[in-house]
C-alpha cells in the first residue's frame, strides 16, 4: 500500500464523503426535491442545441444576469459555478491565508472542515445555543479570518435570527459567509442586503429546491467588490454550458419552486407531528427537513427503515444530536410510508 506520506500534508487525514449503496430505496436522506428534477431544466436539456465544441462563458453571464433580474441586484454582484461547493473552495482561495482559520457553529455542515484543511487552515467551533441559535459574543470574539454560517442550518433545519447575523457581520473581523442552501424554504435571506455590507458573502445552490443536483450549480452573492475578487480567482469555464443553460431555464420559471415551498410548507407540520405522536422529539426547521430525536437506538432505527426500502440520515452518534435523525420532508404519500414504516418498527422493537 502506498504511504499516505505522499499526500499534501493538510490533506493526509481525509476520507471520501458520504457515499451509500443506492438500490431504488426512497431517498429521505439528502433533502433534494421529493417532486422531482426541475421542469425546466429538464425540457432545456431535451431541447437545446449547444454546440459542444464552444467553451462556455468564462463568467457564466447568462445565468448571472438571469439572477439579477430575479433578485433586482447587478450581474457583477454575482459568482456562478460548480455547486456551492465550489463556491466555498472560491471562498477560501479568495480570503484566506495558508493556515488562518475559519469559525463554523457547533452542529452545522461537516464539509466546511474539509475545505479549510485544504487550504491549509483549521476549524474552529462556536456551539449554538439549547435552541440551535447563534453565541454571538463567542463568535464575534474570535480571531478566525472566515465564519460560516449555514441559514437554515443543516442538520438542524432552523433559521438563526437576521438580527444576530447582522450583530456577526458587524463585530466580527473577517469574512461572514451566509449558506443559504435552503434559504428558498425560509421567510428570511441575507440577499438584498448584501450591498450594505463590506464582508458578506452569501451563497445559493440549484441541488436543492431547484432540483438539479446533478448538473452541480451554485452561486454566490456578494457587493461587486467581493463578487469582482471572488471571480478573478475563479477557475475558468467550471460551470458548463449545458448546466448554466438549464440553470436559467430553471430561474425564469418560479412556479415549481412556489409549488415546491408551498408543498413543503403544508406537509411538514404534519410530518413534525405524526414523528411526534410516534415519541419522537422533532427540532422546528425552516427548511425541507427536520432533526428529530429517535425514541429507540438511532442506528437501528436508520437499518430497519433502509431494509424497508427508506433511506434517512443517521446523526445519532454526533454530539449534541444523540440519537438523532434526519428526515427530509416528503410529499404526503411519502411521509405516510415514511410513518407507517417507523410505526411497524416500533412495534417490532417493543
Ligand atoms: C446540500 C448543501 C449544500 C449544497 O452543495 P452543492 O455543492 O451546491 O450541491 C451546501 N450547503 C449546505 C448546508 C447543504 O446542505
Amino acid at each position: 500500500m502506498v504511504s499516505r506520506d505522499i499526500m499534501r500534508s493538510t490533506a493526509r487525514g481525509f476520507k471520501k464523503y458520504y457515499s451509500p449503496d443506492i438500490k431504488g430505496e426512497l431517498r429521505l436522506d439528502t433533502n433534494t426535491n421529493v417532486l422531482g428534477a426541475n421542469p425546466a431544466a429538464v425540457k432545456f436539456i431535451r431541447e437545446q442545441k449547444i454546440d459542444l465544441n464552444d467553451y462556455p462563458r468564462t463568467y457564466s453571464d447568462g445565468l448571472r444576469c438571469a439572477l439579477a433580474s430575479l433578485y433586482g441586484l447587478e450581474m457583477d454582484n454575482f459568482v456562478a459555478g460548480s455547486g456551492s461547493d465550489e463556491m466555498l473552495d472560491v471562498l477560501f482561495k479568495t480570503f484566506t491565508e495558508w493556515g488562518n482559520d475559519c469559525l463554523v457553529p457547533y452542529p452545522s455542515y461537516s464539509l466546511y472542515d474539509y475545505f479549510a484543511q485544504m487550504n491549509g487552515g483549521k476549524v474552529l467551533y462556536s456551539e449554538l445555543t439549547d435552541d440551535f441559535q447563534l453565541d454571538v459574543d463567542d463568535i464575534i470574539s474570535s480571531r478566525a479570518k472566515i465564519v460560516i454560517l449555514a441559514s437554515p442550518n443543516n442538520p438542524t433545519g432552523n433559521s438563526f435570527r437576521q438580527k444576530d447575523i447582522e450583530e456577526v457581520l458587524a463585530g466580527f473581523g473577517g469574512i461572514v459567509v451566509a449558506d443559504e442552501a435552503y434559504g428558498e424554504y425560509s421567510e428570511n435571506s441575507m440577499i438584498p442586503f448584501v450591498n450594505e455590507f463590506d464582508n458578506m458573502v452569501v451563497i445559493r445552490t440549484f441541488s436543492k429546491a431547484y432540483a438539479m443536483a446533478a448538473l452541480r450549480v451554485g452561486y454566490a452573492v456578494a457587493n461587486k467588490d467581493l463578487a469582482e475578487m471572488m471571480n478573478a480567482v475563479k477557475i475558468p469555464y467550471s460551470l458548463n454550458s449545458l448546466s448554466e443553460g438549464a440553470a436559467i431555464a430553471a430561474v425564469k420559471d418560479q412556479d415549481f419552486i412556489k409549488r415546491s415551498v408551498a408543498m413543503v410548507r403544508t406537509e411538514r407540520p404534519k410530518l413534525s407531528s405524526g414523528l411526534s405522536k410516534l415519541g419522537f422529539d422533532p427540532f422546528p426547521s425552516d427548511s425541507n427537513f427536520i432533526l428529530a430525536r429517535s425514541p429507540i437506538d438511532h442506528a437501528a432505527l436508520t437499518d430497519a427503515l433502509k431494509k424497508k426500502g427508506v433511506l434517512v440520515r443517521d446523526f445519532g452518534s454526533k454530539r449534541r444530536m444523540e440519537n438523532c435523525v434526519r428526515f427530509t420532508v416528503g410529499t404526503e404519500t411519502m411521509n405516510n410510508e415514511l410513518l407507517s414504516k417507523i410505526s411497524d418498527i416500533l412495534e417490532d422493537f417493543s
